[in-house]
């Protein structure tokens, strides 16, 4: 199968030019000026941008959450993400309590079992090293492809580790070359402040964001940056939702130090005053951290505009409003955390991020694709457009007009965080190595065309193919 993609203007982290692409046998083998060669499928692709399929570092599919499990599954997550230009995404595998780390990948890779749309890599989630894994199964999760270990600094009783556990894992990154993500919010602080608001009969889900100051956010995730230069290991921090936890990313990394930091598209758009709609509607906005007020939203844009930032994820974590979201009527605490969002990243930042004149084509890549793989070990596999590069990439119309809508979207949630927004600019056609995922606003290929990839260690180039 070979297929060669004419006269489209492509972009990537540093390019921006106009050229010929061919792809065969999964992989990019040339680039070039009006190429001449036949190709079993050809794409006219002149006026449209040709970006490398996006990276979405940050996503939960299929994961059991406060007494039911998310809406999307690998099939219908995916699905969403081909049709928003995502080829490869980074899941969390959540240890379960008292579960070893193998039987919890084990659990999750059998999940995906021939669902899979798009390819994708994971995170393990490390919740417990005392009855469960151990640090020396742990140390060996990099053998198996998962380079980066997540810690819960929240969610007390349920994901949350102490300090210990974050330290020791940390350690064991250090060692052997993995990455340490944190969800960095004070959790017994919250959870003081969650009991005391039920106590006083403040039930609604705007008290979700009140009992989670920003302050909470900041202080995690300053400790998380010094325990991880104590430890000796890179950090990543996900979810950045206001000023608060940008300063203390922005001071390290003016200091030199292996930090990173991540926001979501959602943190953007949404701000504390969607949790106060009425009639519980304030409950689709339920995540965490959560809506914050809204100046936080230009100090976010500067933060990925100067690389204080240096990805944008979803965060998808999809339920239903009507179903899932309503466990929390009577109980914000109840309301299961997370929104849809894995369709909507590419055409939400191409609209309020380059058409708005906040960050260059460039950057787009660069934050949605080329820096998620650069710091999960994807790249150059993933994340740029390159001869000996995977051929997943997207045709992108910038032109197409597209609303945002539920009722179009491929989320089996039942709303869509950005309804009825207008945008310019859409994906059109979507490939992941070299075969067609979605053409004419539908899926061409099969569940069970995408693959598990084994990552590289922070800092390491992927340049072996990847296992089928
Ligand atoms: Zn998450």
């Amino acid at each position: 199968m070979s297929v060669l993609i004419k006269g489209g203007r492509i972009l990537t982290a540093a390019d921006d030019y106009v050229a010929d692409i061919y792809a065969e046998d999964e992989t990019i083998t040339l680039i070039g000026e009006a190429l001449d060669v036949s190709a079993d499928k050809v794409i006219d692709a002149s006026g449209k941008y040709v970006l490398p399929g996006c990276v979405d570092p940050h996503t939960h599919l299929d994961m059991p959450f406060g007494g039911t499990v998310t809406i999307d599954d690998v099939e219908s997550g995916q699905t969403a993400a081909a049709f928003g230009g995502t080829t490869c995404h980074v899941d969390f595998i959540i240890q379960p309590q008292g579960a070893t780390f193998a039987q919890a990948l084990e659990e999750w890779r059998g999940k995906a079992e021939g669902k899979q749309v798009i390819d994708m890599g994971y995170h393990m989630a490390v919740t417990d090293l005392k009855e469960g894994g151990t640090l020396e199964e742990l140390a060996s999760l990099p053998d198996e492809g998962v380079t980066s270990y997540k810690l819960f600094m929240a969610y007390k009783g349920a994901l949350m580790v102490d300090d210990e556990t974050l330290f020791r894992t940390m350690e064991v990154a250090a060692e052997t070359g993995a990455l340490v993500m944190v969800h960095a919010e004070n959790g017994d602080a919250i959870d003081v402040l969650v009991k005391k608001a039920l106590a006083e009969g403040q039930t609604e889900p705007h008290y979700h964001a009140l009992t989670r100051p920003p302050e909470t956010e900041g202080e995690a995730t300053n400790r998380a940056i010094q325990l991880a230069r104590v430890a000796g290991c890179p950090l990543y921090v996900v979810h950045v939702s206001c000023k608060e936890a940008v300063e203390p990313i922005a001071l390290a990394r003016e200091k030199g130090w292996d930090v990173w930091g991540e926001t979501c598209t959602q943190y953007f758009f949404v701000d504390y005053s969607f949790l106060e709609r009425p009639d519980f509607e304030g409950a689709k906005y339920v995540y965490t951290p959560p809506p914050r007020a809204k100046e936080n939203q230009a100090v976010l844009w500067n933060a990925v505009r100067t690389d204080v930032l240096s990805a944008i994820s979803t965060d998808h974590c999809a339920f239903l409003w009507d179903g899932q979201k309503t466990l929390g009527r009577d109980d914000f605490s109840k309301i299961p955390n997370g929104a849809p969002g894995l369709e909507n990243r590419l055409q939400m930042i191409h609209e309020f991020g380059v058409r708005a004149g906040r960050i260059s084509l460039n950057r787009l890549v660069e934050l949605l694709a080329t820096s998620p793989a650069k710091l999960f070990g994807l790249y150059p596999r993933k994340g740029t457009v390159a001869v000996g590069s995977d051929a997943d990439l997207v045709v992108f119309d910038p032109e197409k007009q597209v609303t945002i809508t539920a009722a179009s979207h491929h989320s089996k949630s039942d709303y869509n965080l950005f309804e009825g927004t207008e945008v310019t600019g859409s994906p059109e056609v979507v490939l992941l190595r070299g075969q067609v995922l979605v053409e004419n606003d539908e899926l061409v290929a099969k569940p069970g065309i995408g693959r598990y990839v084994a990552r590289a260690r922070f800092g390491k180039e992927l340049r072996e193919r990847v296992p089928a």
